[in-house]
């Protein structure tokens, strides 16, 4: 099954360089596609993953596209399916895999169910690719499709891997091992850390940074009204006054009590605008750390117990804090068939906790069918964050962390390689040593909170880290730079 994604986006390289801040990074692009983007005429480049939403690929690919096509390189975005629900099964335990999770070994079985759906896969891409186009396959999930096409087609391809582990175990082996008979017919593979190079693959593996877009929907800056329009609007907020716009047919929902989902003004009121807010985002993979975040929140609520009269600031502040666990509504990221189950977990967590400690945790999915609707309600939740958390215990890379630090919101990370190449430990936030230690994680929520001081230069530092290595200008002037290099590899 193959899916054509269409990308509605106007926003052009010159309203980008419209914005002070913006206008070098734009120049620098330009500059580039002047002197490589004619190597690139007549040919296609493809890029192919496995979901149109949720997650940090399909994230970044819909402004990559974008922009190398108003630069002038015929750009494609396909998405792969099939109805085979084991092959996601299998793509996923790769996933668990190259990060240290997991128990190794496949068996025939699987890798016949692999190559059965990319060859079916590759027999519908087959009739549009021609053999001076680029394909671009993201991840492990569509890279036996690619290495069909590059048997059948023989054109060129870059495998793009975003995920990673920075170490070499008898599991990383294992999905290294599996993955090894696709990735090695690719003319260059890119990955967003060099520790995350399979040996296998050293001689022809490049690094791009994976970036984010400042004027997305997710990424904009958001005035006082805007703000509390789309909070009113997603269901986040009751409106105690009327508000422009009208409420959106799909509302965020937030856990009950009684495991039911309801719209958060309709329940608990979170009380985004008034409260001390620690914020994660993210999709309900257990790699992401929730629970572990969970427990570390409420040990520091106990350490204060329930707001009452007499406490001094600090207590306060932890007395009325908010955690808000925020992540797509499960039924949507179609690679993705573990999330019904994590949030399921995650849920019976918290039905067992005091009704002061619910009340203080708001569980929430987001709808994602729309994907600009969810982009904002990410986006408001992150700026009314006192502290983003990304508590993973693996990171291919965090997108997460990188759009809290964009929007002067400090974080706290975890020293998974992913997180710790874009936050420093005192620089952009905190970086836990161990995400599934609730103790660590409550003393560095606690520090954190205590110290605005801090907090605002973590910020500020956060935003021009984003600023020098993570705006999608360089990622894509990178990827000309790939692109043109594997155009001009000689022929077999
Ligand atoms: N995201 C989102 N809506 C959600 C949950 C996550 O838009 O309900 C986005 C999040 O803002 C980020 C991406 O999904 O842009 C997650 O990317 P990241 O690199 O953090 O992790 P991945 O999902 O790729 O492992």
């Amino acid at each position: 099954m193959i899916n054509f994604v269409e990308i509605e986006d106007h926003v052009q390289l010159a309203d980008y360089a419209t914005f002070i801040q913006l206008f070098d990074a734009v120049h620098a692009l330009r500059s580039t596609a002047q002197t490589l983007v004619h190597h690139l005429q007549g040919r296609t480049v493809w890029m192919i993953n496995s979901t149109a939403q949720g997650g940090g690929v399909a994230e970044m690919l819909p402004k990559v596209v974008v922009i190398l096509r108003e630069l002038g390189v015929r750009t494609e975005w396909v998405v792969m399916g099939t109805e085979e629900v084991e092959f996601f099964s299998i793509t996923k335990r790769i996933h668990n895999l190259i990060h240290n999770f997991g128990d190794a070994g496949f068996n025939a079985d699987d890798r016949a169910l692999y190559e059965k759906v990319s060859r079916e896969v590759a027999s519908e891409l087959i009739e549009y690719i021609h053999p001076e186009d680029i394909v671009v396959i993201h991840d492990p999930q569509p890279l036996g499709v690619g290495a069909e096409l590059k048997r059948r087609i023989g054109m060129r391809a870059i495998w793009r891997c975003h995920i990673g582990f920075d170490e070499t175990t008898l599991a990383t082996e294992s999905a290294w091992g599996f993955l090894k008979p696709y990735a090695s017919v690719f003319d260059h593979a890119v990955f967003s850390v060099p520790d995350y190079i399979p040996s296998y693959l050293k001689d022809k593996s490049s690094i791009i940074y994976p970036a984010l877009d400042p004027l997305s929907h997710k990424n904009r800056e958001l005035s006082a009204h805007k703000l509390v329009g789309i909070l009113c609007n997603a269901g986040l907020m009751i409106d105690h006054h009327p508000v422009l716009t009208p409420h959106w047919e799909n509302q965020a929902m937030r856990l009950q009590p009684d495991g039911t989902f309801v719209p958060p003004k309709a329940g608990y009121d979170v009380g985004l605008l008034y409260r001390p807010i620690i914020t994660q985002v993210s999709r309900w993979d257990r790699l992401k750390g929730w629970k572990p975040l969970l427990e570390g929140f409420l040990r520091l609520k106990r350490w204060v117990g329930p707001s009452r009269d007499n406490q001094t600031r600090r207590e306060r502040r932890i007395a009325i804090l908010r955690l808000i666990l925020a992540g797509p509504d499960p039924a949507a990221v179609q690679d993705d068939p573990q999330g019904q189950e994590v949030l399921e977990e995650l849920c019976a967590l918290y039905r067992q906790l005091a009704p002061w400690e619910q009340e203080s945790v708001a569980l929430l999915t987001l709808p994602m069918i729309s994907r600009k609707e969810n982009a904002l309600m990410v986006n408001a939740i992150q700026r009314c964050s006192t502290v983003v958390v990304q508590n993973s215990i693996r990171e291919g890379f965090g997108l997460t962390a990188t759009e809290a630090m964009w929007k002067r919101v400090p974080v706290l990370g975890t020293s998974t390689c992913g997180i710790r190449i874009q936050v420093r430990h005192g620089m952009e936030g905190l970086i836990t040593q161990d995400p599934e230690d609730p103790e660590e994680i409550a003393e560095h929520l606690d520090y954190m909170l205590s110290d605005p001081l801090a907090r605002d230069m973590w910020g500020r530092s956060g935003q021009r880290q984003v600023h020098h290595h993570f705006l999608v200008f360089t990622q894509v002037r990178e990827w000309l730079h790939r692109l043109v290099d594997v155009a001009g590899m000689p022929p077999y």
